[in-house]
């Protein structure tokens, strides 16, 4: 159903290209910013831009975390919740400078959709095959694309035209299957909140209402999976196991399957911060007790009996590199799938990927920000999921033994197999 639900989304662009003036503009126009920021606003935009009048300055809204930034305060990702009538939202605002893929990447793998800005003037940019590219490797399968700073170029039909066709050609190629297309004027709000008068040749849907109508059923597989967070054995005459769904449904009553492993149980009692629940599905946080006493732990997935995750210790996967050290194939790192950590080597690199032209590279290494195709091995078997199922019981993070940096997020693409004899 259109317009219900929480939508995620991230905001990608260039340095330059709008980003925090339409994100601004877009929470002023949802009429999310409180009547004291308002004020403020109006007041910084006149102090700010004295021979301006009263217009504001919506970047204001959103570039006090450029400030902390630049204060060396750590920000990886800012999340900004609002609502409207409608919907509501939760966007990930990350900066620009390509040196930040690490945050978009944090961004996008929790993002179901995602905005991206280009300059009319500009057109698509290498920033903007790479935004986009790394979207798509993180799942996002639906780009709203905002052609931004419309009245630079004279509200030209042709120039949208020109720069919408070329990203549509890229989005497909990328397999996005979802693209919208608007243009924009950030600052004075043109196809922001409302329909743009000086673009009557545009007859869609301005962004705020495609965010509030974008479909966002999960593409994941729907059969129940939960990582267990921790045990939770408050006494003798309690056990649960803690978690958040990240697949299908679970019943009352229900056989269920500890993973890796091969025990069963039903499950007994579901319970809630809000009380006990005869049944929970995907998103919700819930504690499961189990009819039996089977050896349950932090990192185990429980999953439907009859449709059980398969299980393997050797894989074929994405990698993308954010350590500033290049990729040591055959170097031991953490790995963090769900919520188990394991030891694991990248046993190769199959190829890197030109992220501008998508073109397979043969390589030795991966140097930060690069994407590899790799083989992977494990010290232990792990429950899980291809990414493009399941992102939780796909998505994996490396971490460096040494100094604890994440090195890598990865996306698991299929199983090679299962031995015994990995080490
Ligand atoms: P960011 O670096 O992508 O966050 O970009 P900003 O939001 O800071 O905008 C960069 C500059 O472009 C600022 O001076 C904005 O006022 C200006 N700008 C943003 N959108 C538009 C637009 O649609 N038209 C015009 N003329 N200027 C814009």
């Amino acid at each position: 159903a259109a317009g219900q639900g929480l939508l995620r989304f991230i905001t990608c662009g260039s340095v330059d290209d709008g980003k925090s003036t339409l994100l601004g503009r877009l929470l002023y126009d949802a009429g999310t910013v409180p009547e004291d920021q308002l004020a403020a606003l109006a007041r910084d935009s006149r102090r700010l831009h004295a021979d301006d009048g009263d217009a504001l300055d919506f970047a204001l809204l959103t570039d006090g975390l450029d400030a902390e930034r630049e204060q060396g305060i750590t920000i990886d990702v800012a999340y900004r919740y609002f609502h409207t009538a409608r919907r509501s939202f939760i966007v990930a605002d990350c900066p620009g400078h390509e040196q930040y893929t690490r945050n978009m990447a944090t961004g996008a793998s929790n993002a179901e959709l995602a905005v991206v800005l280009v300059d009319a003037r500009k057109g698509l940019l290498p920033q903007t095959r790479r935004h986009t590219y790394i979207c798509a490797l993180l799942g996002i399968r639906r780009v709203v694309l905002a052609v931004n700073k419309m009245d630079l170029v004279g509200c030209d039909e042709a120039v949208y035209r020109g720069i919408t066709d070329a990203y549509r050609a890229l989005a497909q190629s990328l397999g996005i299957a979802e693209v919208a297309c608007l243009p924009v004027i950030a600052p004075d709000g043109d196809n922001v909140g409302s329909r743009s008068s000086r673009m009557p040749w545009y007859t869609g849907a301005s962004l705020l209402e495609l965010l509030e109508s974008a479909d966002v059923t999960p593409l994941r597989a729907g059969d129940f999976r939960m990582p267990v967070q921790w045990v939770n054995r408050p006494d003798q005459s309690f056990r649960g196991y803690a978690g958040t769904i990240c697949g299908g449904r679970v019943a009352k009553g229900d056989e269920v399957i500890v993973q890796p492993g091969v025990q069963r149980a039903r499950i007994a009692r579901i319970v809630t911060a809000d009380g006990e629940l005869d049944s929970a599905g995907d998103g919700q946080a819930v504690t499961l007790c189990l009819d039996r006493e089977i050896d349950v732990s932090r990192g185990d997935v429980i999953a439907d009996a009859l449709h059980p995750a398969p299980v393997a210790d050797q894989f074929a996967c994405h990698l993308l590199w954010l350590g500033d050290n290049a990729l040591l194939p055959n170097r031991t790192y953490w790995l963090k799938l769900g919520t188990r950590t394991v030891n694991a080597r990248v046993m190769s690199i199959k190829h890197k990927v030109d992220v501008n032209s998508q073109a397979k590279l043969a390589a030795r290494q991966l140097l930060l920000n690069e994407v590899g195709y790799c083989t992977l091995g494990l010290d232990d078997e792990v429950a899980f999921e291809a990414y493009a199922d399941n992102r939780t019981l796909g998505g994996f993070i490396l971490i460096d033994r040494q100094s604890n940096a994440t090195v890598a997020c990865g996306m698991l693409d299929f199983a090679l197999g299962r031995s015994a004899n990995v080490h």
